[in-house]
């Protein structure tokens, strides 16, 4: 940035002069519009648009500065951001699908997505067919051929089930379909998954990348030819993220890797000391040998994450006492701030299941999902022991 032209003020009763200053932080550009200075800069745009400036929309330089970041950070060409993660879940399969296809989704995604999926794109002619969790490599060989793409999660919420990444993106490549991976509990800390063969990587950037809960945010991250469809997408149904979002972000994303690896560390402490707590059923957090995928996750993932699970003995009624008689962790719902927060998917996100998806999804009517931020780790053992004292 440190010669780059940074604007243009008024001076001496209307003469223009550029402005170029080395700020260390990248300023928020707060216009919709820029200047041409003649009509044949005009019409270049055009022709070339590349390195050239015309509308927010279409390109805002703190935007692209937040976006480079998340490429940067996710080992992709290219990475286009949005107004929320929904806006660019939308972004990824609408730029890919259209009437006719089928679209793959895991049975265990979050369930608004869920939803844009069968509600809205199969409103529009998409067909949608679900896939188990535990079985995606087997379900996409088995996927008919109008099948496009396949979109997954991992670890998924709240019991941060893991899957090799790697065969199902490679089980996608072998069906000419496009793996679009939504990577938020991941983060691009403890996980690449471009660099295992995925060609989108989807992030509710409202989470972990800004990290302080304070602004909704979405990206979407691959090589340039496959994210050409979603820029398309933004240009014309104009879910943009916000420059003054885009500056937040930025910041947000400079301790991204600082804040992720405390809360790693944060939550396996957490997991281990509960495990095994006469209240607890059972912890839920990949990196515990406890969990189901824990040999695959300690290989794929750089840490287990910042959400674990506890199962309260007792059921909804108990899970329900712990829940409000926590002091230092939020009762709120989202995940991936700097604030520790708890709910109960059974009255939450999970609302809506039926008892059969419950049961596939290991989700029981006393679990108490945490997500946990940067809290003294020891305040936090103190504050679950005593809120589980009421269970
Ligand atoms: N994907 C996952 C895994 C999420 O948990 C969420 C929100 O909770 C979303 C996508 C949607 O993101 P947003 O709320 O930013 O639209």
């Amino acid at each position: 940035m440190a010669s780059e032209k940074l604007g243009t003020v008024a001076v001496h009763g209307g003469e223009l002069e550029t402005l170029a200053v080395p700020a260390v932080c990248t300023p928020i550009y707060q216009t919709t519009t820029y200047r041409f200075d003649s009509a044949a800069e005009a019409a270049a745009y055009l022709d070339a648009p590349e390195g050239r400036w015309l509308y927010s929309r279409l390109e805002n330089p703190t935007v692209i500065a937040a976006e480079r970041k998340i490429a940067l950070l996710e080992r992709t060409e290219t990475a286009c951001a949005f107004a929320s993660g929904m806006a660019a879940i939308h972004a990824a399969l609408t730029g890919h699908l259209q009437a006719g296809d089928a679209l793959l989704i895991a049975d265990t995604i979050y369930g608004q997505s869920t939803r844009l999926a069968r509600t809205l794109l199969g409103r529009f002619g998409v067909e949608i067919i679900e896939v188990p969790l535990l079985g995606l490599a087997e379900g996409v060989a088995r996927a008919p051929a109008h099948a496009r793409a396949l979109l997954f999660e991992t670890p998924t919420n709240p019991t941060m089930r893991v899957v090799d990444v790697a065969a199902v993106a490679a089980a996608c490549r072998a069906r000419g379909l496009l793996s679009v991976l939504d990577a938020t509990f991941a983060t691009p800390v403890n996980l690449q998954p471009a660099t295992l063969g995925v060609d989108l990587v989807v992030h509710s950037a409202t989470k972990y990348l800004n990290g302080h809960c304070d602004h909704l945010a979405g990206a979407v991250a691959g090589s340039k030819a496959v994210m050409a469809p979603v820029f398309e997408v933004r240009r014309v149904a104009g879910a943009n993220l916000d420059p003054a979002v885009a500056y937040d972000l930025l910041r947000g994303m400079k301790t991204l890797e600082v804040r992720v690896l405390r809360q790693n560390a944060t939550a396996l402490l957490l997991a281990e000391a509960l495990e095994g707590h006469a209240e607890v059923a059972r912890v839920h957090y990949p990196f515990l040998r406890s969990h189901p995928d824990h040999d695959l996750a300690r290989r794929l993932l750089r840490g287990g994450g910042g959400v674990l699970s506890l199962s309260v003995k007792g059921g909804y009624p108990a899970c329900a006492r712990v829940h409000d008689a926590l002091r230092l962790v939020a009762r709120a719902s989202s995940l991936g701030g700097v604030e520790s927060l708890a709910s109960i998917p059974v009255i939450s996100s999970h609302r809506n299941a039926s008892p059969a998806e419950l049961e596939a999804q290991g989700i029981d009517q006393g679990l108490l999902r945490l997500s946990v931020g940067l809290e003294d780790p020891d305040d936090l053992l103190a504050d679950l022991r005593q809120a589980l004292e009421q269970a």
